[in-house]
């Protein structure tokens, strides 16, 4: 192969054409456990209406970009300084959002939640150890496991209507006794929320740690309970957050958890220094005096997504009970067509879940408007 690239028009030294020759990845001495692996991704295409990962329609609003502004610039005129290591200010300010008693020193931040898992797991994961999660469920779950040497145990989720049986559960968790439990509540691609007593029941039952990820937690329905109700009695449990999704912040890469004290210490001691940037630290926070107002936008997605699933079903398509801001909706015979056919109308949405299933994010009213006609039409070229 060197061969054939020393004879390239212009000639040059030995090394240069050496340096010249084309890499790709098989050529790199990469870990065996990652060859052949695709890296995650949702198509990020630019169509009129992107309802394919259950980001928040609605864009900062001119006061809060303002305020974000002012801050940042702030913020700016230290920037020579690494930032505080603990984000001090930015948990305690987590901590007052959660409420349910939090503090600080019970809370715990990082660069979207995908961080705060992949820190979850270089602690309490890692070689010779193994996670367990409810499929089908977040794939991000599965991926950072493997990233993390953690091998991935998937037990699938046998009650009706996506729900886990809690005896199947508790039994996986005996059979396998995996060092670090999923649970995805309310769940993604199926938005089906957790009873309590199932996160109890588990969290009794497993021997390591529990994680249950509330990434739409903001999302459910009304009665709906926070596994952060358990925290108190149960010292391994850890919830995980984010505000990419209610606080529509998925640009600024803020996630974080709730834990004992204690999970957080063990946190810190795989964390990078000084992984949460100034400019990071001042965003959220300013995003959290701005609660009030991206709450009552969450409240509008909640009544879309009601009158969406009501529509669906009024419509025959069959649908999966929703506590978050998306819908996996059916049934189809041929799933990928009916993706391109809305796609070709402008409108993205996700092919991912049972494999006849779509699940669409709830958008404006306007797009969601768009959405159902588009469907109406798609779903008459391609009967089930
Ligand atoms: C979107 C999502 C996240 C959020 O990831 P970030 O890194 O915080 O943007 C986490 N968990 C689940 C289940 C999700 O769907």
């Amino acid at each position: 192969m060197s061969e054939a690239n020393g004879t390239a028009p212009g000639g040059g030294s030995d090394e240069e054409s050496q340096a010249a020759e084309p890499i790709t990845l098989e050529d790199l001495p990469l870990r065996d456990d990652l060859r052949g692996r695709a890296p995650y991704g949702a198509p990020q295409l630019e169509v009129p209406v992107a309802l394919n990962t259950n980001e928040n329609p609605y864009p900062p609003s001119a006061a809060l970009a303002a305020a974000l502004a002012r801050n940042v610039e702030e913020a700016a005129a230290g920037l020579n300084r690494y930032p505080d290591r603990d984000a001090t200010r930015l948990r305690a300010d987590l901590a007052g959002y959660l409420g349910h008693g939090l503090d600080g020193r019970r809370v715990w931040a990082a660069n979207g939640s995908n961080e705060i898992l992949q820190q979850i797991l270089q602690a309490f994961g890692g070689p010779g150890r193994t996670a367990m999660g409810f499929e089908p469920s977040y794939s991000m779950h599965p991926v950072i496991s493997r990233v993390t040497c953690t091998e991935w145990t998937p037990v699938e989720r046998s009650g009706g209507d996506f729900d886990i049986d809690p005896r199947t559960a508790v039994q996986a968790v005996r059979r396998n006794r995996p060092d670090v439990v999923f649970l995805t509540s309310p769940n993604n691609p199926t938005g089906t929320a957790l009873p309590l007593e199932t996160v109890a029941a588990v969290a009794e039952a497993a021997p390591g740690m529990v994680v249950v990820d509330e990434a739409y937690a903001e999302f459910r329905r009304e009665g709906t309970p926070s596994a952060l109700t358990l925290l108190e009695d149960h010292p391994r449990l850890i919830v995980s957050r984010t505000m990419s999704k209610a606080f529509a912040l998925a640009g600024a890469r803020v996630g974080y958890l709730a834990a004992h004290p204690a999970v957080i210490d063990a946190l810190q001691l795989v964390r990078l220094p000084y992984h949460l940037s100034a400019v990071t630290q001042v965003v959220a926070a300013t995003a959290l005096e701005f609660a009030d107002e991206l709450l009552g936008q969450v409240k509008q997605l909640r009544q879309e997504r009601d009158a969406l699933v009501e529509w669906l079903r009024a419509n025959g398509f069959a649908v999966a009970a929703s506590d978050a801001n998306f819908v996996l909706f059916g049934d189809f015979g041929d799933r990928s067509a009916i993706w391109r056919g809305l796609l070709e109308r402008g409108i993205l949405v996700r092919e991912v879940g049972p494999p006849h299933m779509l699940r669409v994010t709830v958008g404006t009213a306007a797009e969601m408007s768009r959405f159902r006609e588009a469907l109406l039409q798609v779903s008459a070229e391609h009967p089930a």
